[in-house]
């Protein structure tokens, strides 16, 4: 089958390619906004892989095999109050943004007890859980798992459909296309918002989707929209958190609506970083969102579940144990957590020994502030230098081993222009759950999403510009 190289090598044969790849992406909505002006007239096709990415079969379903043992064990983690609020203390003692989600997850804890009592408590989760193979070991290491905004879901979908049409341009046979793996992450969160929507069960209710002013992911987001509509005929609302603050009203019964609708289901695309909330306005739609008794998407337990500091605390021994659903679970579990560690007592003599360690080699590791959206980690001097810093602020902080995928040849295509290079992809396995008291309406694997970027690059992110969208042909 044709490879990145081999297409690479004749320009005449490439560039059809690209053109192909381009038009294709405009047809079929795998778009991102430009950026400028309003995003839903300014577009162009996403970043893309030119082909897809030969991926081990093997590994790629370990991990989705994985998705329902990491749907119970975030959701038992978030049921556990003492063990956020534990486990976040010493990094929101140095992190104004943790410390003010905790301080709403305290002042709604009346409210969210009062609902957990009659059984109403109502969740959807839509998570991403990411991996890199570590190639030294040949295992499939997990970077991240996203509890909040997991993006993609529309776009991967198209990508991998995209990668079917133009690998059968190049010839490849019925065989050869089987390779690549079906899936349809888009229909697949879409029916989970669509099962909470049912289940909350007003007529007329609304999914809000809760959205950053200027979005240029819109397209993705904007999927969810037209197919929510399309296979549930659920209208949605987009608005941003100064929009709630301004047009929400919460009624002495829990109900929400915004300009006169109920909202059945509020799903975050927005408010997982410190500057969705430039005034108290943002907090206190935040606050309106988490208090009112619709679905949430994510709700703020699930959120601080899905903190660096909790998948580094879950990493030592008998926590992933103590959380999984079952000891099959956690075996199945226990193998994906690469080496993570605590910064909050750098006078212990294990921790100052890893520090010493990472300070000498520091592209062995990756510090990670309680952050989403990719571009905040340090790597490299950056990492050494503040490392050597020191100081009480490194408990906002935790120190990952650095997993070191193969890289392979791929050809990345940004507006139009194609750029071969050696790249590093990450796998991406999206599941859904959706709950009301302790009664689970859906529990999903729902598709994946492979990013591929430079290998000279250390962070990934397609939003941030380092990555491009891609799709996994199994090998
Ligand atoms: P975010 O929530 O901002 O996406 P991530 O943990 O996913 O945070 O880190 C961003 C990117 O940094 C990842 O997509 C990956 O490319 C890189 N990265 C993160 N952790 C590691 C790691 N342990 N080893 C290698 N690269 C990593
Ligand atoms: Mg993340
Ligand atoms: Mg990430």
């Amino acid at each position: 089958m044709a490879s990145a190289a081999a297409v690479a090598a004749d320009p005449v044969a490439l560039q059809e390619l690209v053109e192909d790849a381009v038009v294709w992406a405009s047809q079929h909505g795998l778009l991102v906004g430009l950026g400028i002006d309003d995003p839903a007239c300014a577009a162009v096709h996403a970043p893309l892989a030119l082909l897809p990415v030969p991926y081990p079969r093997e590994t790629f379903e370990q991990a989705k095999q994985a998705a329902l043992a990491f749907n119970s064990m975030i959701d038992a983690v978030a049921a556990d109050e003492a063990y956020l609020q534990e486990v976040l203390a010493a990094a929101a003692q140095e992190d104004e943004f943790m410390a003010r989600l905790l301080r709403v997850f305290r002042e709604t804890a009346d409210v969210r007890h009062a609902r957990q009592a009659v059984g109403q408590e109502r969740l959807l989760a839509v998570l991403r859980s990411d991996y890199m193979l570590h190639a030294p070991t040949n295992s499939l290491l997990q970077v991240e798992l996203n509890t909040i905004a997991s993006s993609f879901g529309c776009l991967s979908t198209l990508v991998a459909r995209m990668h079917r049409y133009l690998l059968g341009r190049l010839g490849a046979s019925p065989a050869e296309l089987a390779a690549l793996p079906e899936h349809n992450a888009m229909n697949a969160i879409v029916d989970a918002m669509g099962a909470a929507v049912a289940d909350y069960g007003t007529p007329g209710g609304v999914m809000v989707m809760v959205v950053q002013p200027g979005e240029r992911n819109a397209y993705d987001q904007q999927w969810l929209q037209t197919r929510l509509w399309e296979r549930h005929g659920v209208r949605t609302l987009r608005r941003t958190l100064a929009q709630i603050a301004a047009e929400g009203q919460l009624g002495a019964d829990g109900r929400l609506t915004i300009g006169g609708r109920p909202v059945a289901l509020v799903y975050f695309r927005a408010g997982y970083t410190p500057t969705d909330y430039p005034s108290e306005a943002e907090w206190a739609a935040r606050v309106l969102v988490e208090c009112c008794d619709a679905y949430k998407c994510p709700t703020v337990a699930y959120q601080l579940a899905g903190a660096k500091k909790i998948q580094q605390d879950l990493a030592r021994p008998g926590v992933v144990e103590r959380y999984a659903a079952s000891p099959a679970d956690a075996q199945l579990l226990r193998r994906f957590f690469a080496g993570q560690w605590g910064l909050e007592d750098l006078a212990d003599a294990d921790t100052a020994a890893v520090v010493a360690h990472a300070i000498a080699n520091p592209d062995q590791y990756v510090l990670k502030p309680q952050r989403e959206g990719g571009g905040n980690n340090f790597y490299g001097a950056a990492l050494a230098e503040r490392l050597r810093q020191g100081g009480p602020g490194l408990a906002a902080y935790i120190l990952m081993q650095r997993i070191q995928p193969p890289p392979q040849r791929a050809i990345m295509v940004r507006r139009g222009q194609a750029a071969e290079a050696d790249t590093l992809s990450e796998l991406g396995v999206y599941s859904t759950y959706v709950r009301r008291g302790s009664q689970v309406m859906l529990s999903a694997e729902a598709g994946h999403l492979v990013r591929t970027k430079a290998a000279t690059s250390d962070e990934g992110g397609v939003a941030a510009g380092f990555a491009v969208l891609d799709s996994p042909l199994l090998v």
